[in-house]
C-alpha cells in the first residue's frame, strides 16, 4: 500500500475533528421578522440564457435576450449569467446591430439579483451603453425596491443547489460543462471583488460549509467545479453535541442578498442607469420596448409574459435567528428527504431548505416554521438519526 493510501485508510479508521469546536446558535433567539417565504423560479432544462431567434425581433431591428429560471441558485449564478449576457450583447453589437455601445440603448427588464447583476456587468464592460432597468418593483419616483423580490429572500450560499440536476444529462454529459462555466464566471467576479478588498460591501464572506457525512452532497460533488471549490475534507463535526459524528467540510462563500442588492442598486445609480416602473404583459409589449437590446430577467414573472417557459415555482421558507455571537459557518445538506440548512450570515442566521411545489404563499402557520427550526435544533443537539441519507432521485444511475 502506498504511503498516501495508508494515510488515507488511517484517516478513515481514526477520523479527526474538522477543526476547533464552534458555537451553536441560540435557536430560541428569533429575529424580529423571523418568518420569510419565497418562490424559487425553477425551470426544466436549466436557466433560459440565450438570444431569441424570432422573426418579429429581427423585423423590429431588436435583440431579445433571456436570462431567467435560476431556481434555487440565482445568487450563485447571477454574475456568471450576466457575463454570458455581456458576450451575447458584444456579438449582437458587432453583427446584427452593427452599432457602437455609445449609440445603443439596453433595457433590462427585472430588478431582482439577475436583472441588477446583468445591468451592472454590462455597464462595467461598456460604460457608454445607455441602460435602463424596468420592473414592477420600482416606485413611481424611480426607486427600486429590492426588498420585494425573491432575491431578497435567498439564504445566499454559493452553490448551484438543486438546479444542477437540470444539467445532469446522461445522453449529453457535456451539459454539466455549461453549468460549470457559469459557476466559474461567477467565481471569477467574486475573486475580482475580493482582490479589491470590497467583498464586505457586496455581502460576500468566506464560509466553511459543514454537512453530515452520509448526506446527499451531489449538488456540491457534481454541480460545483473542483477548481472553484476543492473536494470536501472528511472528519468529525466541530460542534459540541456532534463531536463524534462523521461529517464533511468544504470552503465556499456566502453572498448575502440583503447587502448585495442595495449595493448593486447604488453601483447602477452611480453609473447613470435609470430605473423605471413598468409591468410587461406580453411578448409583443416586450419587443415594443424602446431599446435596441431587451433583456428579460423577470424570474418567475417570465411565465406570465411568454408562453412555454418551463418555469415552476418551488416555495421555500426561512426562519431567521439573531446572530448575536457573530457565528460564521454554514451547515447544509442535512436531513435526507427532509432537507435542512442553516447559514450564519453577517447580521442574522437563516434556517431553511423546504422545497414545496406550490405557488401558494398564504396560510403558512407559525408551526410550519418552528418545525423547520426544530429539525436543525435537533441535529445540533446530537439527534441525527432522523437525518439519514435517502437515495437521490436525480442520479443517472438506477
Ligand atoms: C427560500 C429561498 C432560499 C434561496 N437560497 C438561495 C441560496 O442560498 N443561493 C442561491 O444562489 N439562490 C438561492 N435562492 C434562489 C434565488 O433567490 C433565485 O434564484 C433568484 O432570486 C432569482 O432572481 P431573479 O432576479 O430571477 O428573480 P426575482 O428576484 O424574483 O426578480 C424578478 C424581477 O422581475 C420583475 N418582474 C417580474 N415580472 C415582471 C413583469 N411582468 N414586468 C416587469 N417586471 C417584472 C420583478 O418585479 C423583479 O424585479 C433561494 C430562493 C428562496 C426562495
Amino acid at each position: 500500500m502506498s504511503f498516501a493510501a495508508l494515510a488515507s485508510s488511517r484517516a478513515m479508521a481514526d477520523p479527526q475533528p474538522l477543526g476547533p469546536l464552534l458555537n451553536t446558535p441560540d435557536f430560541d433567539r428569533l429575529a424580529p421578522e423571523w418568518r420569510r417565504v419565497g418562490l424559487r423560479p425553477y425551470r426544466k432544462g436549466g436557466v433560459k440564457l440565450d438570444i431569441d431567434p424570432g422573426a418579429d425581433t429581427v423585423q423590429a431591428r431588436k435583440v431579445l435576450i433571456y436570462n431567467y429560471g435560476h431556481g434555487g441558485a440565482g445568487i450563485t449564478l447571477a454574475w456568471g449569467c450576466a457575463d454570458q449576457v455581456k458576450d451575447f450583447v458584444d456579438t449582437a453589437l458587432r453583427t446584427r446591430l452593427q452599432k457602437p455601445p455609445k449609440q445603443t440603448r439596453v433595457a433590462v427588464v427585472g430588478a431582482g439579483v439577475i436583472g441588477l447583476a446583468t445591468a451592472a456587468e454590462l455597464k462595467r464592460w461598456a460604460p457608454d451603453l445607455t441602460v435602463t432597468v424596468m420592473a414592477e418593483n420600482v416606485d413611481a419616483a424611480g426607486n427600486p425596491m429590492p426588498q420585494s423580490t425573491t432575491s431578497w429572500i435567498a439564504g445566499g450560499q454559493f452553490e448551484p443547489s438543486a438546479l444542477w440536476r437540470e444539467y445532469q444529462d446522461c445522453d449529453h454529459p457535456c451539459k454539466m460543462d455549461i453549468l460549470h462555466d457559469l459557476v466559474r464566471r461567477s467565481h471569477r467576479r467574486i475573486q475580482q471583488i475580493k482582490a479589491l478588498g470590497i467583498q464586505g460591501d457586496y455581502g460576500i464572506a468566506d464560509r466553511t460549509n459543514y454537512i453530515l457525512a452520509n448526506e446527499d452532497d451531489e449538488g456540491f460533488a457534481l454541480g460545483m467545479p473542483r477548481d472553484v471549490v476543492p473536494a470536501a475534507q472528511t472528519g468529525l463535526l466541530p460542534f459540541a453535541k456532534l463531536a463524534t459524528v462523521a461529517g464533511k467540510a468544504y470552503a465556499t462563500w456566502l453572498i448575502n442578498p440583503t447587502i448585495l442588492l442595495p449595493r448593486l442598486v447604488s453601483d447602477l445609480r452611480a453609473a447613470s442607469v435609470r430605473f423605471e416602473k413598468r409591468k410587461l404583459r406580453t411578448r409583443a409589449e416586450l419587443i415594443a420596448i424602446d431599446a435596441d437590446i431587451i433583456i428579460n430577467c423577470t424570474g418567475l414573472g417570465a411565465a406570465k409574459i411568454l408562453p412555454g417557459t418551463g418555469l415552476t415555482p418551488i416555495r421555500g421558507q426561512l426562519v431567521v435567528l439573531q446572530n448575536t455571537d457573530k457565528l460564521d459557518y454554514l451547515f447544509s445538506g442535512g436531513c435526507g428527504n427532509k432537507s435542512a440548512y442553516m447559514f450564519c450570515r453577517q447580521d442574522d442566521i437563516v434556517i431553511g431548505g423546504t422545497f414545496d411545489y406550490t405557488a401558494n404563499l398564504s396560510g403558512l402557520t407559525d408551526k410550519s416554521y418552528l418545525t423547520m427550526r426544530d429539525r436543525v435544533k435537533d441535529i445540533f443537539s446530537g439527534n441525527v438519526s432522523a437525518c439519514n441519507s435517502t437515495p437521490s432521485n436525480g442520479a443517472c444511475h438506477p
